[in-house]
């Protein structure tokens, strides 16, 4: 039977390696949405894009914590700790929302100007859906090992996953319709991203906060 630190350092090394894994897979569904999306005119696929390369930054932040717990957890400073996830969260969570808000403002001038719309190629959609089955199989790698170990900070990483894949999701069906003939369809995708960018942020940020407040006073006394 293994003692509770055992237990904790496993706890540790999975989630880590999750974090890796995640971090790995966005940079390349980041690379091929941006790089594809441009090429194949689709707003919906670059906006998707976007919100990886955030998705990426968050995923740093994981890592930065965990790694900063680790020695957090040796010195018995976990308030150091918690401080550090805090503002990390925050500066993720306006960087969130500082893109959504692009996003949406950005497709949402292009739309105005449909006339001037290309039509997105068929590449686009084949990477939209590339990028379904993935996030939806890092869903699922990620959930299986926070229930194996127990932890909530990956069961939220594994819901952001599964997230990413219904945004995909949208992208995927806002280029089918352009390549229907509906150029404003792919728009729309994009600013129905960018909004749920900006709730990403929202999120985080409101949960970073509540967090931090709701903290008992002897945690947060004798910084
Ligand atoms: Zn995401």
């Amino acid at each position: 039977m293994s003692s509770t630190s055992e237990h904790g350092r496993e706890k540790h090394d999975a989630a880590f390696k999750a974090a890796q894994v995640s971090v790995l897979l966005n940079a390349v569904l980041m690379t091929m949405q941006i790089v594809i999306g441009w090429l194949a005119y689709s707003d919906g696929l670059l906006a998707d894009g976007v919100h990886t390369l955030a998705d990426l930054a968050a995923d740093g932040m994981v890592l930065a914590v965990l790694r900063l717990s680790a020695t957090a957890v040796r010195r018995s400073a976990n308030d150091q700790y918690d401080r550090y996830e805090t503002i990390g969260s925050l500066l993720i969570s306006f960087l969130l929302i500082a893109t959504g808000m692009e996003t949406l403002w950005s497709s949402l001038g292009h739309a105005v100007n449909v006339a001037s719309a290309s039509s997105v190629h068929a590449s686009a959609l084949v990477v939209a859906v590339f990028v379904i089955v993935a996030k939806e199989a890092l869903f699922r790698y990620i959930m299986a090992v926070a229930k194996r170990t127990r932890s909530t900070l990956l069961v939220a990483s594994a819901w952001h996953a599964r997230s990413d894949a219904i945004s995909a999701l949208i992208a995927a069906v806002g280029i089918l319709g352009s390549m229907a003939g509906l150029a404003i369809s792919d728009r729309l995708a994009a600013a129905v991203i960018g909004v749920m960018i900006a709730r990403i942020g929202v999120n985080l940020g409101w949960k970073a906060v509540k967090d931090s407040f709701g903290r008992p006073a002897s945690e947060t006394a004798g910084q």
